[in-house]
């Protein structure tokens, strides 16, 4: 049995006091004891201390919404895993469609990014899912086949990454996958595991959904066999919301 993980990405929202604010209802919400699931924010980067004071001793993990690929230098904008390690993050989200679309990232910097952060002992989630072009012209299976391949390349241990499908056309849109749609590409990245690292392997990897989630439709979403927790935006950001998406996946 995999347990659920459901983990809220803040993106570009929230300052330091809004985000210490978040953090207290969250962890007000779930209550004293919760171990329902596997549960994680990721704040901005200037957020993240702050935050990670107030879910110290709660079931709320710190997670950082990227990681670069070197120790130090001259990246400007970008933030270390040793810098993410020292602040208390346990999990860094990687190759997020935004990423991938305004940034520039590939799979090719998203497999730079994943290698670092498990060779320093950072989880990882990585981030997959086609756009609404790709989905209509029927290649959905062949991008999230490659984004998967491509993004876990030379990586022989996934026994700490767990895979976000994200379809990009659901992000942010309110437009959710049905449960049947999701169930379909879920099944697929698992599948893709299984050939890439055998069957105990892809039995034990989580695999989250992510897109306009919400607490009318995750149950739905998390009772299906392939998903394993949610990815959530727009409803991480209000603490009743996601403590309900949170309890939906206990
Ligand atoms: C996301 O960006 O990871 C996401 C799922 O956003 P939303 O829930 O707002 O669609």
């Amino acid at each position: 049995m995999r347990q659920k993980i459901v983990v809220g990405n803040w993106k570009m929202n929230n300052t330091i006091a809004e985000s210490a604010a978040l953090a207290s209802e969250l962890v007000a919400a779930l209550g004293k004891g919760f171990s329902g699931c596997e549960v994680g924010i990721a704040p901005t980067y200037v957020a993240l201390q702050e935050a990670g004071k107030i879910i110290a001793g709660s079931a709320v993990q710190l997670v950082a919404q990227n990681c670069h690929y070197e120790n130090d230098g001259a990246f400007t904008g970008e933030i270390s895993t040793g810098m993410l390690k020292a602040v208390g993050c346990s999990y860094v989200i990687i190759g997020h469609s935004e990423r991938r679309q305004f940034f520039g990232e590939t799979n090719a910097t998203v497999n730079l990014r994943i290698k670092k952060a498990l060779a320093e002992g950072l989880k990882v989630i990585l981030c997959v899912g086609e756009t609404l072009a790709e989905r209509e012209s029927e290649v959905t299976s062949k991008v999230v086949t490659s984004q998967v391949t491509e993004g876990l390349a030379g990586i022989s241990d996934i026994s700490t990454v767990v895979i976000a499908y994200e379809p990009v056309w659901a992000i942010g849109t309110g437009k959710t996958a049905s449960s049947a749609q999701a169930e379909e590409v879920h099944l697929l990245i698992r599948n893709t595991i299984t050939k890439l690292y055998g069957d105990a392997a892809a039995g034990k990897l989580r695999i989250q959904y992510g897109g306009s989630v919400k607490p009318s439709n995750a149950a739905e979403l998390f009772a299906m066999p392939n998903i394993d927790g949610g990815l959530i935006g727009g409803a991480s950001l209000n603490a009743a919301d996601f403590a309900a998406i949170i309890k939906a996946a206990s």
